[in-house]
């Protein structure tokens, strides 16, 4: 079916197709496409682990501009129902000026919304499955894979965009500058990195710190997604837009929905500043102390006092 299909819509569709059925694969959902491929397909009678030989180095579009759903006070009203609320951004382009060959955004709720949880799964299934990756480019010139770290249970899971340099040579997240900045703002909060859980939207350094590319994303989303879902925890803190799109998959800046309650698969998310950026602009600390506050109240934490509590918080 897959050869007839191809045969009438056009290549780049075709290849969108094979990537959103391989992220399927990476996320454990197969049942219900594998009877699609027909004898004749390629990757029909194939374990998911051959068929992400013949991944694209294309993203599946995201649902351009959709606006995050916000986390409603508990005095506004409720929603008639739980779909997303996706309200065109002025800017955005018209349909008949978007490529034909995009995927139709669905109508209820986001890929990553929509998906079950894997049965079971832990972290270590994860990255069992996750193997000494070659899904994407980005595999040719890592030094490590940067799985994650922290307590596999912790109610405080932060996402930031990918390894930089020292996170590639030791293989664990945010250990570099922007790293002790966060280790700083996570004391701060009156927790130790070993009380949450730190990880990326890619597991391995982009050259020359570039952010990772749409086709990076998609190859390596699937395994976060994952993890949150395995880790179950109370709040995710997205670090920078790379993470917050990602996640939220939309286009929106991060400054839109920064320091506002959003929810994730029924998990509360708040996007704040990449420690990073803080340490270019150390004047938005106060702002992203702000957020991380809210954090902490619904966390039920105090702050810490002391010397690394200020160095979180202040410029
Ligand atoms: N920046 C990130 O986004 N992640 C890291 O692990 C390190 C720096």
């Amino acid at each position: 079916m897959m050869r007839s299909m191809s045969a009438r819509i056009p290549d780049s569709l075709h290849k969108k197709i094979s990537q959103r059925l391989n992220f399927y694969d990476d996320l454990g959902v197969r049942l219900f496409y594998k009877d699609r491929g027909g004898s004749g397909s390629p990757t029909a009678a194939a374990p998911a682990t051959e068929s992400r030989t013949t991944k694209v180095s294309q993203q599946t579009s995201y649902e351009e501009a959709a606006l995050p759903k916000l986390i409603r006070k508990p005095d506004s009203p409720k929603p008639a129902h739980t779909a997303p609320v996706v309200t065109p951004v002025q800017s955005a382009p018209t349909q008949a000026a978007r490529k034909p060959d995009v995927l139709p955004v669905p109508a209820g709720p986001s890929l990553f919304e929509s998906f079950d949880k894997v049965p079971d799964d832990t972290l270590l299934k994860i990255r069992t499955d996750l193997g000494e990756c070659t899904r994407c480019k980005l595999h040719r010139t890592r030094n490590k894979i940067v799985f994650g770290d922290g307590n596999p249970k912790a109610e405080l899971v932060f996402v930031g965009e990918g390894p930089g340099h020292d996170e590639d040579m030791q293989g664990l997240p945010f250990v570099g500058r922007a790293g002790k900045l966060l280790t700083q703002m996570i004391e701060a909060m009156g927790l130790q990195r070993k009380d949450v859980y730190i990880c990326n939207v890619v597991k391995c350094r982009p050259p020359e710190n570039r952010a990772p590319e749409k086709d990076e994303v998609a190859a390596c989303s699937p395994f976060l997604l994952r993890q949150i879902d395995a880790i179950a925890p109370k709040v995710i803190v997205c670090l920078g837009s790379t993470a917050a799109q990602t996640v939220l998959e939309t286009n929106r800046g991060i400054s839109q929905f920064r320091g506002q309650w959003l929810e994730f698969r029924g998990r509360k998310l708040m996007a704040t500043y990449h420690p990073a950026y803080l340490l270019r602009n150390p004047s938005a600390k106060s702002e992203v102390w702000k957020d991380l506050q809210k954090v902490m109240a619904v966390l039920g934490l105090e702050p810490k006092k002391g010397k690394s509590a200020e160095a979180g918080k202040s410029s």
